[in-house]
């Protein structure tokens, strides 16, 4: 079982900010910005290379809700997925990174440069 199969099972713990049938949302472990949320379906998808457009419908939404939620949706945020070996997908389930609370530079997820991106 991955990485994030176990977190949706609660066999890791974190911390968790939504939850429904279909979607979790939790906060990442190495957060790159002042909000650092990930969200994921609940079925084991690799990445978004294999996601139908029925789940991108509803994770829309609860990509939307989950910003109103922290406060980030009038401010303003960057919604990140990474694909494979050359988009630097480290874990295979996939995940949508959601970074805001800050003026986001470009630079984010820039591994050369990962600590001087905040
Ligand atoms: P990727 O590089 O695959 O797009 O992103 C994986 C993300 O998962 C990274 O930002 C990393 O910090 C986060 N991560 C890895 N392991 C854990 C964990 O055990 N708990 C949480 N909350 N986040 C994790
Ligand atoms: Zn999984």
């Amino acid at each position: 079982m991955c990485l994030f199969c176990k977190i949706i099972n609660k066999e890791i713990p974190s911390n968790i900010i939504a939850e429904n049938d279909d979607f979790l949302a939790f906060h990442d472990i190495n957060p790159k910005a002042p909000v650092h949320i990930l969200a994921i379906p609940k079925k084991h998808v690799d990445s978004f290379i294999e996601v139908s457009p029925q789940t991108m419908s509803s994770m829309t939404s609860f990509i939307q809700e989950i910003t109103k939620e922290v406060g980030i949706d009038k401010t303003g945020y960057r919604v990140i997925t990474n694909i494979g070996d050359d988009g630097g997908q480290e874990v295979k389930h996939l995940h949508f990174h959601i970074l805001g609370g800050a003026k986001l530079k470009w630079g984010h997820f820039n591994d050369s440069d990962p600590k001087n991106n905040l």
